[in-house]
This record gives C-alpha cells, structure tokens and sequence, in this order.
C-alpha cells in the first residue's frame, strides 16, 4: 500500500454548538482527521485550504446559513465535488428537501448516533474516493503518466479565463520529440514507449509552479501551459525541458538531431483579450515548433502569436 491509501479521510465540521462539535469530534475522531469552523462564511476558504472528504454541515449557523453555505460549495469548481450532509435539530420534509436542493448528499439528526455517523461519513467518504479517482483516470495519459490532452484543453479554458481577469500572460510550449519514428524502428515500439515515459517525465520535473501543467498533446507530442508567464519566461522554461531531455542521454544513433533523444520546442505567449481564442495561442506554439524542426531540431523558436490567423478557421 502507498501513503495516499494509508491517508485518513478528513472531515470538516461546521457547527457554532459547542456540545454538538463536541460530540461529532468524539465520534469521528477515531477514523478521520477532524477539522472544525463555526463560521458559515469562512467554509469556502476553508474547504479550499484542506481539501475535506466530507463536510458534516449545520443548518443553523450565525451569519450565512447552512443552506447557503452548501449552495457556495456546489458553485465553487475548486469544492463543488465536497459530499456535504446536513447536520441538524430540524426534520421536517420540506427542510430535508431544501438541503438535497442545495447540493447536500444526506441529513443527520440530532441526537446523534454514533454508528449512523460513522456509516453515513463512510458510505460518502468512499464514493467521494471512488469519483476522484475516476476523474483522475479521465483527466491521465495511461501511457506517461502525465496529464491527458482533454486535462490540457480543459485547463487551458479555466486559465485564459484567469489570466484575462488578471491581465497577465499564459504561454505554451509545444514539444515534439525529434526522430522518433526511426527510434521506435531502431529498437522497437516497446523501447519507444519506455522512452515516452522517460522523457515526460523528466520534463515534468522541471515544472516548478502549482498551475504548470504539461500534457500529453498525442503521440510523441507534448504541450506545457505555463500560466502568468510571459515569453522570456517561457523561453527559458523550454530551454530547461530541452536540457532535461538531453540529460536523460538516451541513445538515439539515428538522430539527425544528436546521438541523443532530444525535443524541439515551440513557444508563444500573450494577454488573453475578447479578440482571441485559446486555439490561436496553441497554433502559434505549434508554428513554432514546425519552425524549429526546419531550423534543425533540438532548439526553442518562438514568434508572435498572428491575430488574424484564427479569423478564417
Ligand atoms: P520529427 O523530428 O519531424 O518529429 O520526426 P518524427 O519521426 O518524430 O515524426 P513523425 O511524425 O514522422 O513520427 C512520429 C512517430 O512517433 C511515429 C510513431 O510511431 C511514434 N509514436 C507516436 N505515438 C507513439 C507511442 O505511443 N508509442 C511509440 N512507441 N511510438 C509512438
Ligand atoms: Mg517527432
Ligand atoms: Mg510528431
């Protein structure tokens, strides 16, 4: 078993009832990391600093109720996969029903019990679990390991959206290993494969920041979104994957490139604008990429990024 499995499950109680914390606590403590806020304001942050499995939440709260606590957590994509149930004094049908409308899975009752607790934070912990790790074989290049291109396309849209509210640059690297079709015919389509994965994953050592992403694009085609990064940022950053690469010294005697396995490197970066699209960026990256396979392989190109090239697509 890895350390992720071994990990407890942490739940996050919002409740203002000393007693009522009190007696959640004792009873979940065993089995999960237990985290408390009295403050219905303050739940998104929160949820959003330590990750909750679950978030055992009160109706009646000072400030902010529960029902807009839960409502907060369902709009927000960062917490909006949250299991919230509801803990509360009240039973009536149109209570329970208001909840389930504003996102929550399941409702307590108080007095609480401790194995209904248990076997309801059990039953949603598992398939909070079961979703994520769904979503992450959705999100995962089997192959690398790396994030899959439909990660990429996804959190290329969430970042030009960021970035453009922000009035800061996003760039893209588009790599593309040089050769590679006479390395698989060299060695072998297995060998080829082994040497994928190497090689992404070398370059995904160099990503430094938590927004970096670098995904698989298709076949030996990688790309490597570098949110608020401007051009010469960019291109040093490619310098750096480059070098990781060739670091690797991986023989490649049929290189017209090296004796090495080596990649071309295409960058371009801009302020995301209402005029344009996040296709163009990416089309600039990949010209440049061309640009740098003609220029000889193995080296970084980058360019402006053409504004009316999109226009007729
Ligand atoms: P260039 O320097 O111009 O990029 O030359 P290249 O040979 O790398 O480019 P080309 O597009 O002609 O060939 C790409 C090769 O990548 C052909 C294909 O067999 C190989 N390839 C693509 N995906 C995989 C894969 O998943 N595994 C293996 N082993 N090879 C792959
Ligand atoms: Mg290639
Ligand atoms: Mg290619």
């Amino acid at each position: 078993m890895n350390r992720v499995e071994t990990k407890r499950a942490r739940v996050l109680v919002v409740n203002d009832d000393p007693s009522s914390v009190h007696a959640l606590m004792e009873i979940l403590k065993v089995h999960y990391e237990v985290s408390v806020a009295t403050d219905g304001e303050r739940v998104v942050e929160i949820c959003e600093r330590i990750r909750p499995d679950l978030v055992l939440l009160d109706i009646v709260l000072p400030g902010l109720d529960g029902y807009g606590v839960c409502r907060r957590l369902k709009s927000n994509p960062a917490t909006c996969e949250i299991p919230v149930i509801f803990f509360t004094a009240r039973e009536s049908i149109d209570d329970q029903i208001k909840g389930l409308e504003a996102g929550a899975v399941d409702f307590i009752t108080a007095p609480v019990h401790a194995p209904l607790v248990l076997a309801r934070a059990r039953t949603h912990i598992a398939l909070k679990h079961h979703a994520d790790r769904l979503r992450e074989l959705a999100l995962t290049d089997m192959l690398t390991g790396v994030a899959n291109r439909r990660c990429f396309e996804d959190r290329l849209k969430s970042e030009w959206r960021r970035c453009r509210r922000n009035r800061s640059p996003i760039a893209l690297i588009m790599i593309d290993i040089d050769d590679f079709k006479q390395y698989n015919d060299a060695y072998g389509h297995q060998a080829g494969d082994h040497c994928l994965a190497r090689v992404s994953s070398a370059m995904k050592h160099t990503l430094r920041r938590p927004g970096d992403l670098l995904s698989r694009y298709g076949g030996e085609e990688f790309v490597c979104l570098l949110p608020e990064t401007g051009l010469g940022q960019a291109m040093r950053r490619a310098e750096e994957l480059g070098r990781s690469v060739e670091n690797l010294g991986i023989p490649h005697p049929h290189s017209a490139a090296g004796p090495v396995v080596t990649v071309s490197r295409g960058v371009a970066a801009l302020v995301p604008s209402a005029e344009i699209r996040p296709r163009e960026l990416v089309r600039a990256a990949d010209a440049m990429l061309y640009a740098a396979k003609r220029a000889g392989r193995n080296r970084t190109m980058c360019g402006p990024v053409d504004l009316t090239a999109g226009q007729t697509a």
